[in-house]
């Protein structure tokens, strides 16, 4: 872990963030998640154009560099001694007086967190997850725009809290016209009559890096590939479903709402895919 105004990696039992920060306070925060492969940041690039994109949808500007944002990460992923880790970088508006006014906050707070990163073993992929669509809404075009990653993830909360209490192990959300929007945290695909379906980014989702890389892998896979909305009927329906996300790439959703997609397992799309993006992973 470690806390830019420190400046050097601390335990997270001493990491401590001011009661009045405004992250703590308001959700007033944003950050992004992303893993390291050979000890690199995986789509270092992708994940910092985001970070400066989010902090810009909110009016909060980064006061480091490009290369500053690059060594804090790679400082905190050294310094764990993780073959690889899970590293979240956290940016939040800062310390200001109690109030929602924000003219006050003069310095942000920043965290880098790294974890070891961990992900489903070649069964866990093979087995799937369980994923329910429940009643909660992403709300696109808002003040909480989900095109940008804040730290304002009740909504995806809750949405996890349901699935979890049905047995699921994830949740799949919708938007405010009940079509499919996201995963809690991750992008939806569908395979339906051999053609991979994901829904647009006026849906009211998060661009999501590994999302912009399937969509490039199944060009270059010659998988025929389409950004249109989905109806929950449409993946109950599918021949395939997976979810994307920087942690564990593609993963097959195996239980819909209860019920086994096709065959209950991961099918020939999602598996060719998982592991044209494991090969990628290799090249960094
Ligand atoms: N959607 C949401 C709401 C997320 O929080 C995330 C990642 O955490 C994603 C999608 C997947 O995005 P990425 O592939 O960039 O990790």
């Amino acid at each position: 872990v470690y806390l830019s105004t420190i400046g050097r990696p601390l335990d997270p039992a001493e990491a401590a963030v001011p009661v009045l920060d405004r992250g703590f306070l308001f959700g007033d925060a944003v950050f992004e998640t992303l893993r390291t492969a050979g000890g690199r940041p995986v789509a270092w690039a992708a994940h910092l154009a985001r970070l400066r994109r989010s902090a810009a949808g909110i009016g909060l500007e980064l006061p480091w560099s490009d290369d500053e944002l690059r060594a804090f990460v790679d400082l905190t992923h050294g310094d764990t001694g993780n073959t690889d880790s899970l590293v979240r970088i956290v940016v939040t508006r800062g310390v200001s007086p109690l109030m929602l006014d924000p003219r006050q906050a003069l310095t942000p707070t920043l965290a880098v967190l790294a974890i070891p990163l961990a992900i489903p073993d070649e069964a866990g992929y093979a087995r799937g997850l369980r994923a329910r669509i429940v009643d909660v809404t992403r709300v696109p075009a808002s003040a909480l725009d989900p095109a940008f990653k804040t730290a304002n993830y009740l909504p995806n909360i809750q949405a996890l809290r349901q699935a979890l209490a049905a047995g699921d192990d994830e949740a799949i959300l919708i938007n405010p016209v009940g079509l499919v929007a996201e995963g809690a945290t991750s992008n939806v695909f569908a395979v339906l009559g051999g053609v991979l379906f994901t829904p647009p980014i006026s849906d009211g989702i998060l661009p999501g890096i590994t999302r912009a890389t399937i969509l490039e892998l199944a060009a270059s896979l010659a998988i025929p590939a389409q950004e249109s909305s989905l109806h929950p009927f449409d993946v109950r329906a599918a021949d395939e479903v997976f979810l994307t996300s920087s942690v564990r790439g593609p993963i097959a959703v195996t239980t819909l709402d209860g019920f086994p997609v096709a065959d209950g397992k991961e099918g020939p799309v999602t598996s060719r895919l998982r592991r044209a993006c494991e090969a990628l992973l290799g090249t960094l």
